[in-house]
């Protein structure tokens, strides 16, 4: 079976090597020495002064919500994993929706004004697929609105930004590990947070609110373990050799599908790409459906990324983001992961141009 994704282990030697470090010391969480170890080689490589590493990527959506006090609605992308929105909801915030750009299928930004209102706190834009919003205009609203800027920059390890990083942007950016994104911890993410006081605060917010062994403020807790920063240093030894893997099997895909058919995300030209995904746009939900089952038939699994438009969960408040709706119908992102066999792709290559209209 070939599914859209396969999780990267590194070669077990060398997990074991730091495993036995952990059981020499016996430190196994709590800021131990691999996880200040992998926060430093963080910053060297993404290119950002500071890092905060976090249990998952949800919970450090959610920290930055509860640092930055936000209240009220806060203006979102209806085209994301369900965690952008859920995060808000269990964080007792208003999801509005503003559509997303038919090309780029970030949030459009011409759209956002329009939608704030006296309530509105924030603005909590995706980079889809790794895809750089448009940042300029972005935070000139935000600045013009006295509004706060928070990035779902999940999916953006290694995504550069007007040549430099990409998660340098916003109030905060926030980054995931989970073990089917490109680099990870097992689970794990991270915040970036683009100012001193709100950086010390989220340190303290991430264990409990404490201050020098005393409760300050309150806090939670979103910690990572050292098992999980052994698997992220090991990861991040292979990381160049992971992205530019990868950078082939999309190449390959884009060069032997049948173009005529089949639209593409348009890349922001000031974005760099770490081809964390490979999303097809078909001409209608129809030719998706009978896609994905022949695919199924000859068991490869592909993904409906993001499908339903998150407008339509069952815990907000339905409004209607057609061309969000429209793209979530016809989206499909096909297998890409670094031990993905050029005879494999071949065969998802020659099922598609075969059964495509
Ligand atoms: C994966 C993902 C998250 C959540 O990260 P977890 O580490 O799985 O909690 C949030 N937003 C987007 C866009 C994601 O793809």
């Amino acid at each position: 079976m070939i599914n859209v994704t396969k999780s990267y282990l590194p070669d077990i030697n060398r997990f074991k090597y730091y495993i036995d470090k952990i059981y020499d010391s016996g430190w196994i969480t709590n800021n131990g020495e691999l996880l200040r170890n992998l926060e430093d080689k963080l910053k060297d490589y993404l290119g950002v002064d500071n890092i905060i590493l976090v249990s998952n990527g949800t919970l450090a959506l959610q920290v930055a919500y509860k640092m930055l006090s936000l209240k009220g609605e806060v203006i979102t992308t209806p085209f994301s994993f369900v965690a952008t929105t859920s995060s808000l909801v269990w964080e007792g915030l208003h999801p509005i929706y503003v559509d997303i750009e038919e090309e780029t299928l970030n949030i459009d930004p011409d759209k956002i004004e329009s939608s704030i209102t006296a309530n509105t706190s924030c603005i909590v834009p995706t980079h889809v697929f790794g895809n750089g919003c448009d940042i300029e205009k972005i935070e000139y609203i935000a600045k013009k609105n006295k509004l706060k800027v928070i990035y779902d920059a999940a999916h953006c390890f290694g995504v550069n930004y007007n040549g430099s990083s990409i998660l340098n942007h916003g109030d905060v950016s926030i980054i995931s590990f989970h073990a089917t994104k490109i680099f990870h911890t097992i689970e794990g993410g991270a915040l970036i947070v683009n100012n001193e006081e709100y950086f010390n605060k989220a340190r303290e917010m991430i264990n409990f609110g404490f201050n020098n062994g005393k409760v300050i403020e309150l806090g939670i807790n979103a910690k990572m373990s050292e098992f999980q920063a052994a698997m992220g240093l090991c990861i991040l030894d292979d990381i160049d050799e992971i992205i530019s893997k990868r950078k082939k099997t999309y190449e390959y895909y884009q060069k032997c599908l049948n173009r005529k058919s089949i639209k593409y995300q348009v890349i922001n030209n000031k974005c760099s790409m770490n081809y964390c995904y490979f999303p097809i746009i078909l001409k209608s939900e129809v030719e998706l459906l009978k896609i994905r089952d022949k695919l199924i038939d000859n068991e490869i699994i592909p993904r409906r990324y993001f499908y339903p438009s998150l407008n339509t969960l069952p815990y907000v408040k339905n409004c209607s983001v057609m061309i969000s709706e429209d793209i979530s119908r016809r989206i499909l992102c096909l297998p890409i992961y670094n031990s993905l066999e050029r005879c494999e792709q071949d065969r998802i290559i020659n099922i598609i141009n075969n059964n495509i209209s």
